[in-house]
Protein backbone atom coordinates (compact mmCIF):
# COMPACT_ATOMS: atom_id res chain seq x y z
CA UNK A 1 0.00 0.00 0.00
CA UNK A 2 1.48 2.85 -1.27
CA UNK A 3 0.37 5.47 1.13
CA UNK A 4 2.08 3.41 4.24
CA UNK A 5 5.04 3.06 2.06
CA UNK A 6 5.32 6.97 2.09
CA UNK A 7 4.18 7.42 6.04
CA UNK A 8 7.47 4.73 7.05
CA UNK A 9 9.33 7.89 5.92
CA UNK A 10 7.72 10.12 7.75
CA UNK A 11 6.80 8.75 11.83
CA UNK A 12 9.68 5.92 12.85
CA UNK A 13 8.16 2.89 14.48
CA UNK A 14 9.77 3.29 17.69
CA UNK A 15 8.34 7.08 17.58
CA UNK A 16 7.23 8.22 21.44
CA UNK A 17 3.32 8.31 21.15
CA UNK A 18 2.61 12.12 21.88
CA UNK A 19 4.80 12.44 18.78
CA UNK A 20 2.86 10.16 16.86
CA UNK A 21 -0.23 11.61 18.18
CA UNK A 22 0.94 15.20 16.98
CA UNK A 23 2.07 13.57 13.47
CA UNK A 24 -1.41 12.04 12.68
CA UNK A 25 -3.41 15.36 13.94
CA UNK A 26 -1.48 16.93 11.64
CA UNK A 27 -0.84 15.01 8.72
CA UNK A 28 -4.72 14.30 8.20
CA UNK A 29 -6.22 17.18 9.11
CA UNK A 30 -9.50 17.56 6.78
CA UNK A 31 -9.57 13.79 6.39
CA UNK A 32 -12.40 11.35 8.42
CA UNK A 33 -10.25 10.47 11.53
CA UNK A 34 -11.60 8.97 14.83
CA UNK A 35 -10.66 7.40 17.88
CA UNK A 36 -12.66 4.48 19.19
CA UNK A 37 -11.96 3.51 22.75
CA UNK A 38 -13.55 0.75 24.96
CA UNK A 39 -12.41 2.86 27.65
CA UNK A 40 -9.49 0.75 28.97
CA UNK A 41 -6.58 2.76 30.66
CA UNK A 42 -4.85 2.85 27.29
CA UNK A 43 -7.83 4.27 25.80
CA UNK A 44 -8.03 6.91 28.12
CA UNK A 45 -3.92 7.78 28.14
CA UNK A 46 -4.60 7.99 23.88
CA UNK A 47 -7.89 10.38 24.54
CA UNK A 48 -6.02 12.93 26.74
CA UNK A 49 -2.49 13.06 24.62
CA UNK A 50 -5.80 13.96 21.75
CA UNK A 51 -7.16 16.33 23.53
CA UNK A 52 -3.95 18.24 24.46
CA UNK A 53 -3.95 19.39 20.97
CA UNK A 54 -7.24 21.17 21.29
CA UNK A 55 -8.72 19.40 18.00
CA UNK A 56 -12.14 18.09 17.91
CA UNK A 57 -11.82 14.31 17.32
CA UNK A 58 -14.59 12.57 17.47
CA UNK A 59 -14.62 9.30 20.13
CA UNK A 60 -16.30 6.54 19.46
CA UNK A 61 -17.39 3.69 21.61
CA UNK A 62 -19.81 1.02 21.39
CA UNK A 63 -22.36 0.31 23.92
CA UNK A 64 -22.90 -3.06 24.30
CA UNK A 65 -26.17 -2.64 25.99
CA UNK A 66 -23.40 -5.14 29.00
CA UNK A 67 -20.80 -2.12 30.08
CA UNK A 68 -20.32 -2.08 33.50
CA UNK A 69 -21.78 1.28 35.18
CA UNK A 70 -18.51 2.19 35.95
CA UNK A 71 -17.00 2.50 32.55
CA UNK A 72 -20.63 4.80 31.67
CA UNK A 73 -19.19 7.09 34.91
CA UNK A 74 -15.92 6.79 33.36
CA UNK A 75 -17.47 8.23 29.81
CA UNK A 76 -19.27 11.33 31.55
CA UNK A 77 -15.69 11.78 33.46
CA UNK A 78 -13.74 12.25 30.34
CA UNK A 79 -16.50 13.64 28.59
CA UNK A 80 -16.81 16.79 31.36
CA UNK A 81 -12.76 16.69 31.21
CA UNK A 82 -12.02 17.11 27.41
CA UNK A 83 -15.25 18.78 26.13
CA UNK A 84 -13.62 19.71 22.98
CA UNK A 85 -14.20 15.88 22.01
CA UNK A 86 -17.12 14.35 21.05
CA UNK A 87 -18.12 11.43 22.69
CA UNK A 88 -20.25 9.23 20.39
CA UNK A 89 -22.18 6.12 20.96
CA UNK A 90 -22.43 3.79 17.81
CA UNK A 91 -23.65 0.57 19.44
CA UNK A 92 -25.58 -1.43 18.39
CA UNK A 93 -29.77 -0.66 18.29
CA UNK A 94 -30.01 -4.37 19.03
CA UNK A 95 -31.58 -4.68 22.54
CA UNK A 96 -30.49 -7.43 24.68
CA UNK A 97 -33.90 -8.31 25.37
CA UNK A 98 -34.61 -8.34 21.34
CA UNK A 99 -31.24 -10.60 20.68
CA UNK A 100 -32.87 -12.97 23.66
CA UNK A 101 -35.87 -13.74 21.30
CA UNK A 102 -33.86 -13.36 18.31
CA UNK A 103 -30.95 -15.64 19.30
CA UNK A 104 -32.26 -17.68 22.73
CA UNK A 105 -30.66 -16.96 26.65
CA UNK A 106 -26.85 -15.98 27.40
CA UNK A 107 -26.01 -16.25 23.62
CA UNK A 108 -22.27 -14.76 24.88
CA UNK A 109 -22.36 -18.43 27.22
CA UNK A 110 -23.49 -20.43 24.32
CA UNK A 111 -22.09 -18.36 21.37
CA UNK A 112 -19.34 -15.51 22.06
CA UNK A 113 -18.41 -14.77 18.53
CA UNK A 114 -21.49 -14.27 17.21
CA UNK A 115 -22.79 -12.22 20.45
CA UNK A 116 -19.55 -9.95 19.84
CA UNK A 117 -20.15 -9.70 15.72
CA UNK A 118 -23.51 -8.62 16.77
CA UNK A 119 -22.84 -6.09 19.74
CA UNK A 120 -19.12 -5.18 18.29
CA UNK A 121 -17.84 -6.39 14.90
CA UNK A 122 -20.93 -5.27 13.08
CA UNK A 123 -21.58 -1.36 14.73
CA UNK A 124 -17.75 -1.19 14.65
CA UNK A 125 -17.84 -1.82 10.64
CA UNK A 126 -21.54 0.60 10.14
CA UNK A 127 -19.06 3.18 12.28
CA UNK A 128 -15.96 2.92 10.90
CA UNK A 129 -17.96 2.77 7.46
CA UNK A 130 -16.80 6.64 6.12
CA UNK A 131 -13.62 6.80 8.30
CA UNK A 132 -10.41 7.70 6.64
CA UNK A 133 -8.05 7.24 9.31
CA UNK A 134 -8.78 5.02 12.50
CA UNK A 135 -7.17 5.46 15.80
CA UNK A 136 -6.34 3.30 18.77
CA UNK A 137 -5.16 2.38 21.81
CA UNK A 138 -4.05 -1.07 21.16
CA UNK A 139 -0.32 -2.45 22.22
CA UNK A 140 2.09 -4.83 21.14
CA UNK A 141 2.57 -6.12 24.76
CA UNK A 142 -1.68 -6.75 25.36
CA UNK A 143 -1.57 -10.49 23.57
CA UNK A 144 0.58 -12.36 21.41
CA UNK A 145 -1.66 -11.48 18.29
CA UNK A 146 -0.93 -7.74 18.57
CA UNK A 147 3.34 -8.50 18.68
CA UNK A 148 3.21 -7.40 15.55
CA UNK A 149 1.36 -4.48 15.08
CA UNK A 150 2.89 -1.19 13.72
CA UNK A 151 2.59 2.33 13.96
CA UNK A 152 0.68 2.99 10.69
CA UNK A 153 -0.77 0.06 9.27
CA UNK A 154 -3.27 -0.43 6.29
CA UNK A 155 -5.95 -2.41 7.61
CA UNK A 156 -7.58 -4.90 5.82
CA UNK A 157 -10.59 -5.50 7.35
CA UNK A 158 -11.95 -2.11 7.19
CA UNK A 159 -10.17 -0.77 4.55
CA UNK A 160 -9.09 2.25 6.05
CA UNK A 161 -5.51 3.32 7.70
CA UNK A 162 -4.97 2.26 11.08
CA UNK A 163 -2.61 4.38 13.82
CA UNK A 164 -2.01 3.18 17.22
CA UNK A 165 0.04 5.62 18.45
CA UNK A 166 0.81 3.57 22.17
CA UNK A 167 1.61 0.32 20.19
CA UNK A 168 5.71 0.24 21.53
CA UNK A 169 4.35 1.14 25.29
CA UNK A 170 3.01 -1.13 27.79
CA UNK A 171 0.54 -1.25 30.71
CA UNK A 172 3.44 0.16 33.34
CA UNK A 173 4.09 2.96 30.41
CA UNK A 174 0.30 3.90 30.28
CA UNK A 175 -0.30 3.61 34.23
CA UNK A 176 2.63 6.25 34.74
CA UNK A 177 1.55 8.33 32.09
CA UNK A 178 -1.69 8.48 33.45
CA UNK A 179 -0.96 9.43 36.72
CA UNK A 180 1.21 11.58 35.86
CA UNK A 181 -1.12 13.65 34.01
CA UNK A 182 -4.30 12.93 36.25
CA UNK A 183 -6.01 11.12 33.52
CA UNK A 184 -9.16 9.83 34.70
CA UNK A 185 -8.98 6.05 34.36
CA UNK A 186 -11.32 3.16 35.41
CA UNK A 187 -11.92 2.91 38.60
CA UNK A 188 -12.21 -1.16 38.72
CA UNK A 189 -9.02 -1.50 37.50
CA UNK A 190 -8.17 -1.03 41.26
CA UNK A 191 -10.41 -3.74 42.43
CA UNK A 192 -8.83 -6.17 40.03
CA UNK A 193 -9.28 -5.80 36.19
CA UNK A 194 -7.14 -5.58 34.27
CA UNK A 195 -8.97 -4.89 31.35
CA UNK A 196 -12.99 -3.95 30.87
CA UNK A 197 -15.13 -5.39 28.58
CA UNK A 198 -18.86 -6.59 28.89
CA UNK A 199 -20.00 -7.51 32.33
CA UNK A 200 -21.08 -11.28 30.85
CA UNK A 201 -17.60 -11.82 29.98
CA UNK A 202 -15.15 -9.96 32.16
CA UNK A 203 -13.92 -10.98 35.23
CA UNK A 204 -10.92 -9.64 38.04
CA UNK A 205 -8.10 -11.37 38.18
CA UNK A 206 -6.74 -12.42 41.45
CA UNK A 207 -3.93 -10.56 42.74
CA UNK A 208 -3.59 -7.99 39.69
CA UNK A 209 -3.25 -4.43 41.13
CA UNK A 210 -3.31 -1.39 39.03
CA UNK A 211 -0.79 -0.93 36.10
CA UNK A 212 -0.23 -5.16 35.74
CA UNK A 213 -2.06 -6.06 32.37
CA UNK A 214 -3.39 -9.54 31.56
CA UNK A 215 -6.31 -10.57 29.24
CA UNK A 216 -6.85 -13.57 31.62
CA UNK A 217 -9.99 -12.02 32.98
CA UNK A 218 -11.75 -12.03 29.83
CA UNK A 219 -14.40 -15.00 28.62
CA UNK A 220 -12.81 -17.11 30.95
CA UNK A 221 -12.86 -21.03 30.43
CA UNK A 222 -13.45 -20.28 26.73
CA UNK A 223 -11.37 -20.60 23.55
CA UNK A 224 -11.91 -16.92 22.94
CA UNK A 225 -9.58 -14.27 23.78
CA UNK A 226 -10.38 -11.55 21.11
CA UNK A 227 -13.80 -9.91 20.17
CA UNK A 228 -13.02 -9.79 16.81
CA UNK A 229 -12.91 -6.06 16.47
CA UNK A 230 -9.35 -6.01 15.53
CA UNK A 231 -7.42 -8.08 12.90
CA UNK A 232 -3.96 -7.38 12.91
CA UNK A 233 -1.44 -8.29 10.32
CA UNK A 234 1.51 -6.88 11.46
CA UNK A 235 3.23 -5.40 8.57
CA UNK A 236 2.64 -2.79 5.84
CA UNK A 237 1.15 -4.14 2.64
S1 LIG B 1 -17.97 -9.53 25.23
FE1 LIG B 1 -19.52 -11.08 25.81
S2 LIG B 1 -21.49 -10.02 26.14
FE2 LIG B 1 -20.04 -8.60 25.10
S3 LIG B 1 -20.55 -8.81 22.96
FE3 LIG B 1 -18.87 -10.25 23.32
S4 LIG B 1 -19.81 -12.23 23.92
FE4 LIG B 1 -21.41 -10.59 24.00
Amino acid sequence: MQIVRDIDTEIGEDSPPERVVAWMLNRFAGRRLVVTTAFGMEGCALIDMIARHGVPVPVLYLDTGFLFPETLQLRDRLARRYPHLSFENRGTSLTPEAQETLYGPELWARDPDTCCNLRKVDPMRRALGDVDVWVTGLTRSQSPSRAGLRVVEWDWKYQLLGVHPLATWDRNRVWEYVQQHGVPYNELHGRGYPTLGCTHCTLPVAGNVTGEYTREGRWRGMEKNECGLHQIVGKAS
